[in-house]
């Protein structure tokens, strides 16, 4: 069965149609994989300061219109007014950072008897960018920026549910002068659109962001043609709160409900020390009735819906009725509403311990010792993110250690900063996206050996 030629974007407070947006096929992949190669060529021919000031001035025109992308990703996705301008601030701040890359795309000189050796980044080309739907504006930034910065072009597919604030960013970048065809947006479904870009001969590269079945996917189809491939999958992450922390801060129900807790790095997992489970459970049971569920566009509502009523079923599924669980409140009617909810019946190995739910539900498990800890966080295929808490230095640098996962933090919930570096262990995904090395994601090295010796005579 062929996908329908359009999308219906809708808005996950009301179900009501925000808009429709047509949808591409595999013919229109490629046009624009055409127009895509033809602007490289002289985007990466830029003097590297002519392209970084290209990429300001972009992330001047979306700092002008930080407001209108927030408010249009409040409508798409039902995220929080607060949550959805941090998110645009986020994309113009990773366009300025990754422009200042293209101006320190260093190369190296190594010592070599007879000549000199020296290396260069090169671009790959056309870069394909698929992005999720839990945060459409930073995740289409941080594949795409730092490629566009290293010189490559960028053919990005949103998700079928957020494409609207992906398309105004490539307007913004016309309107800030970016040359027609270097970065462009086009909307699919995953099935045509995702997997003709995948396919794409002259697509050099694949960054994905999703779940680990599609990446997975991805991966092989990648492997057909040798293209790099660039994971960032599912998350299960763990929070362990030894006896000694603040609790108040360790248990920050925000930890895993932000974003209606559609968010990789949630810590959904809450290991605590048994000592403290009863005063944890009763410390969560308050702090769940005190969450703001409502209208995401309310500058008060602390958290928005599900993103459709696809996700809603799949969360739901988790939570039986009648199951062991503390709850918070949710609106009933339209939209994709499910309240705040911490289960705490389960098992370490039942499927809501062990499976990525992607809604505002953890489980509360408790350990005995240090030994213990560690072989419950890593209890899982996933090793995306983490938070461990506890006022003894030393453990805190043994257990982060131990802790199979990408981004760990000691005494905070904080993991993604656009200057620090992202991504997953295990099956959480492959390679790393932002930090300082973000550009080299985007390149080729070539090495060059120059002889001093000259050509015989
Ligand atoms: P998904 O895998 O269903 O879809 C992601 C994207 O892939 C969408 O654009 C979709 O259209 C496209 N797609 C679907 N099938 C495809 C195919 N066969 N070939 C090519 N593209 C295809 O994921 P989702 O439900 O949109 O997003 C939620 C998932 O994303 C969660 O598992 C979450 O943990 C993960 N995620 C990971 C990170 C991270 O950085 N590690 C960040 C955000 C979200």
């Amino acid at each position: 069965m062929s996908d329908p030629h359009e999308l219906k974007v809708l808005n996950p407070a009301t179900e009501e149609v925000v808009a429709t947006v047509p949808a591409a096929d595999a013919a229109e992949v490629d046009a624009a994989v055409v127009r895509a190669s033809r602007a490289q060529e002289k985007w990466a021919a830029l003097p590297p300061a002519d392209r970084a000031r290209q990429l300001r001035r972009f992330a001047d025109v979306v700092d002008s219109h930080i407001d209108e992308l927030a408010r249009l990703e409040v409508r798409e996705a039902g995220h929080t007014l607060g949550n959805a301008r941090w998110e645009a601030g986020n994309a113009r701040d990773l366009l300025l950072y990754a422009a200042g890359g293209a101006e320190r795309l260093l190369g190296r000189q190594i010592p070599a008897p007879g000549g000199w050796d020296v290396t260069f980044h090169e671009p790959l080309g056309v870069v394909g960018v698929i992005a999720p739907w839990n945060f459409p504006m930073p995740i289409a930034g941080w594949g795409s920026f730092p490629a566009l910065a290293a010189g490559n072009a960028v053919v990005l597919k949103p998700a079928e549910t957020t494409p609207l604030t992906a398309l105004r960013l490539a307007g913004l970048a016309l309107e800030a002068g970016l040359p027609e065809g270097v970065f462009q947006v086009l909307p699919g479904y995953g099935r045509t659109a995702g997997r003709a870009l995948v396919d794409h001969s002259d697509v050099a590269k694949i960054v994905f962001t999703g779940s680990t079945r599609t990446g997975r996917e991805v991966m092989e189809r990648c492997a057909k043609l040798v293209k790099p491939v660039t994971l960032e999958l599912g998350g299960k992450s763990p929070n362990v709160v030894f006896a000694d922390a603040d609790l108040k801060s360790a248990l920050d129900p925000f930890s895993f409900l932000d974003n209606s807790g559609q968010d990789c790095c949630a810590r959904t997992r809450i290991l605590v020390q048994e000592s403290v489970y009863d005063e944890a459970r009763d410390f969560l049971a308050d702090a769940l009735a005190g969450v703001v569920v409502g209208d995401p566009a309310d500058e008060k509502t602390q958290m928005g819906p599900l993103i459709s009523r696809q996700q809603l079923d799949r969360v739901r599924s988790y939570v039986p009725e009648g199951a062991q669980a503390l709850r918070g409140s949710a609106p009933d009617g339209p939209g994709f509403w499910f309240p705040p909810t911490v289960l705490t019946g389960e098992k370490h190995d039942s499927a809501a311990a062990r499976e990525e739910i992607f809604g505002p539900v953890a489980v509360l498990l408790p350990f005995t010792d240090e030994q213990d800890a560690i072989r419950l966080a890593n209890d899982t295929p996933y090793g995306l993110s983490g938070s461990i808490w506890t006022r003894d230095v030393g453990r805190a640098l043994r257990v982060s250690q131990a802790v199979r996962a990408g981004n760990l933090s000691v005494n905070s919930h904080s993991s993604v900063r656009y200057w620090t570096p992202f991504g997953g262990f295990k099956q959480s995904g492959l390679g790393r996206e932002l930090g300082p090395d973000a550009l080299t994601a985007f390149t080729e090295t070539k090495n060059v050996f120059i002889s001093t010796e000259g050509p015989a005579l």
